[in-house]
């Protein structure tokens, strides 16, 4: 509980504030002719992007889907002749995606990301659901040098797959019985 000084020494702090913007001149930002540059790290506009080699970086795992809290990214896995999974048809409906983030984190691959590019208002909602193609984008987006398949379940100088320290054996992913 604040004491009586405190409150006062809290309210003065607050009124000058206050007090202190009355003096201020107005910043006005003509948009949209002048477009404020936004961080990189904004959330808005989800894009799927590609390793440097230029493939999609995609593989159909379904995480980004599962984590959604609004269930608005929806997809269809199917494999390719070397085993690399990728998505047949991806879609966003962006009417019901909040940029909330998630699907960017869940991502092993770096394959989707948020953009600061805002500007996707349409009056027709139908409009609002993205397809693959409208999201495939022919760059890394912010991860430029990420290439999950380079890392992740490879042979070492060390050791092959499975044998490294407290690594499992490799199972067999179209196996209920690894
Ligand atoms: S930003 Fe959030 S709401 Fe939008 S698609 Fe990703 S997880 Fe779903
Ligand atoms: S975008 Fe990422 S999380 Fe979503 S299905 Fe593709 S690889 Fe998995």
């Amino acid at each position: 509980m604040p004491s009586a000084i405190e409150a006062i020494e809290a309210l003065a702090t607050g009124f000058a504030t206050t007090f202190k913007h009355l003096f201020r001149r107005p910043i006005t930002e003509p948009y949209p002719e002048y477009k404020r540059p936004l961080p990189e790290r904004s959330r808005a506009r989800i894009v799927l992007t590609r390793d440097p080699d230029g493939q999609e970086r995609c593989v159909a795992c379904y995480l980004c889907s599962a984590v959604c809290p609004v269930s608005c990214i929806s997809m269809q896995s199917v494999e390719r002749e070397d085993g690399r999974r990728y998505a047949a048809w991806f879609r966003i409906n962006f009417a019901r995606c909040i940029y909330c983030g998630l699907c960017e984190e869940a991502c092993p691959t770096a394959a989707i990301q948020l953009t600061p590019d805002f500007e996707h208002c349409e009056r027709d909602i139908l409009k609002m659901v993205a397809e693959k193609d409208d999201l495939l984008v022919d760059h890394c987006g912010k991860d430029t040098a990420y290439n999950f398949y380079k890392y992740a379940g490879v042979s070492t100088d060390v050791g092959d797959k499975g044998t490294h320290v407290k690594e499992d054996k490799p199972v067999n992913v179209k196996s209920n019985m690894p």
